[in-house]
């Protein structure tokens, strides 16, 4: 007979594992139940780690090919092997998914192996791959299936030539010509790292610009750079299909002639993975994108059911997972949490990088909010220049009034890890007076925060 717990979360993606492993660390008695065989979700294993894994790799083939003169340095016959790259990348990825199954082990938490359905509240059905179904019972049930790549009608996938990113992270030869769907934030960085490895990538977006939802005039700054790379964007353009042709695919778009290419990445978003899970039959609300609802705590509309990560509203990231996750097993076990969803960071990890935080000046505007801003570019900042990735800037955007960070946007080098600054500063309200007042390092790119927070009262110093 299986055990009860006082929790079992379904999915073991960066939403669930880390519900598990804190509510285990918490003192709840906590099981997780995941169909495949790597714990660690989209995140470790079609997603974030392989994904960045590829871009290292791409990036230092290409700045080793392309950027080293300027270094003073020469290097004779750079180039690469693809099977090498994907092996480096199964690599880390076993390492990372391997390191979930150990902290669950050293935390307690019991691996449940199989597809998950609800059946009451407190009583998850688990099948295994060779149909076994097993019942397990719990106080507490946390639904965290994550997400699925979008499709698109007219789109013909057959898994390898036209696919997903899932496809894309495992191409076995470089594409000659590369038609990306979708200039959003994993095609993005798809196509770029292909581009850098020899492709011919063209964007085909249906948007009229890029990484809808980012800051515009970011946007725009880096979509020449990206466009100064080699990458094509065809933006206002409507896809009518994609198919397999004998020696490769064609691509039809509205009022264009079509584009024959060698491979199609479909990357015009995720949908939240509910489907098959008992949530009708148990009155589990969803909305009209099968998103689960949950309040402030996490709940769905059927007490002792929780959901958080992908498979709920809010930007599809892994840290965001996360942080739900880590809130929900504090709420479980000490009947209070909160996720401050005005502070987390999306990050482009294209070169350079791109990465916001708050709210863009777009939204601003719309929303009436008087603001000041403040902008510094990395053309002026020493590390950079030692770096030689000089391109971009960094926007602070404040409250006129109060001066509180409302947003923060950076295109330059290490823009990801730049951001968690001004993330720290954020949650503890700070203004960018408190951020301009702050002694920084010298040379580092974080002066180009301070200077940013310098401009958004009076002067910057260096500018
Ligand atoms: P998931 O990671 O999707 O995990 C859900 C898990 O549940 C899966 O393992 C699935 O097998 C399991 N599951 C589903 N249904 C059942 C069931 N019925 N029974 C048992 N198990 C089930 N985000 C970032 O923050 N940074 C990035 O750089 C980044 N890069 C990305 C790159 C790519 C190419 C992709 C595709 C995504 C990327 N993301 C990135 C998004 C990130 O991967 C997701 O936001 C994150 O994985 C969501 O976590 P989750 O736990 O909600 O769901």
């Amino acid at each position: 007979m299986p055990e009860s717990f006082d929790l079992l979360v379904i999915g073991g993606g960066p939403g669930g594992y880390v519900a598990a492993i804190r509510a285990a660390q918490l003192g709840l008695r906590t099981a997780c139940v995941e169909e495949a065989e790597l714990l660690g979700g989209t995140c470790l294993r079609v997603g974030c780690i392989p994904s960045k894994a590829l871009l290292e790799s791409s990036e230092v083939y290409h700045r080793t090919l392309h950027g080293l003169q300027t270094f003073g340095v020469h290097a004779r016959e750079v180039g690469f092997d693809l099977a090498a790259i994907h092996k480096r990348k199964n690599a880390i990825v076993r390492q990372l998914t391997r390191g979930i199954a150990g902290l669950f082990q050293k935390n307690g938490v019991q691996r449940v192996r199989g597809t998950a359905r609800l059946l009451a509240p407190d009583q998850v059905a688990v099948r295994s791959a060779e149909g076994e179904e097993t019942i397990w019972t719990a106080r507490h049930v946390a639904i965290a299936t994550g997400s699925v790549p979008a499709t698109l009608p007219g789109v013909e996938m057959d898994g390898d030539r036209i696919g997903t990113s899932t496809q894309a992270l495992a191409y076995p030869e470089v594409p000659g010509r590369l038609v990306v769907i979708g200039a959003g934030v994993i095609g993005l960085e798809l196509g770029t790292v292909w581009s850098r490895l020899g492709s011919k990538v063209v964007f085909l977006e249906y948007a009229d610009r890029i990484l809808p939802g980012m800051d515009s005039e970011i946007c725009r700054k880096a979509r020449r750079l990206y466009e100064r790379q080699g990458l094509e964007f065809r933006l206002g353009t409507r896809v009518e299909s994609a198919r397999v042709v004998e020696e490769g695919c064609v691509v039809e778009v509205q009022g264009a002639p079509a584009l024959a290419c060698d491979r199609v990445l479909l990357a015009t978003g995720r949908r939240a993975r509910t489907e098959g899970l008992g949530l009708e039959e148990l009155g589990v609300r969803t909305d009209e994108r099968g998103r689960i609802q949950v309040d402030q705590n996490l709940a769905t509309s059927v007490p002792g059911v929780f959901a958080l990560g992908d498979c709920t509203p809010g930007p599809m990231l892994a840290h965001k997972a996360s942080e739900e996750g880590m809130a929900l097993a504090e709420f479980l076990a000490r009947g209070h949490c909160h996720v401050n969803y005005e502070a987390i960071p999306g990050i482009v990890y294209t070169d350079p990088e791109l990465a916001s935080i708050g709210r863009t000046e777009d939204e601003l505007k719309e929303q009436g909010v008087a603001y000041r801003k403040g902008e510094f570019p990395f053309s002026a900042n020493g590390r950079a220049k030692a770096l030689s990735s000089t391109d971009g800037l960094v926007k602070l955007l404040a409250d006129e009034e109060t001066d509180r960070l409302l947003g923060a946007h950076i295109l330059g080098p290490r823009a990801g890890d730049l951001i968690a600054e001004v993330a720290v500063a954020m949650e503890f309200g700070a203004t960018s007076e408190d951020l301009a007042r702050s002694c920084h390092a010298h040379p580092t790119l974080s002066e180009a925060l301070k200077e940013a927070a310098l401009a958004v009262t009076g002067s910057p110093i260096h500018f």
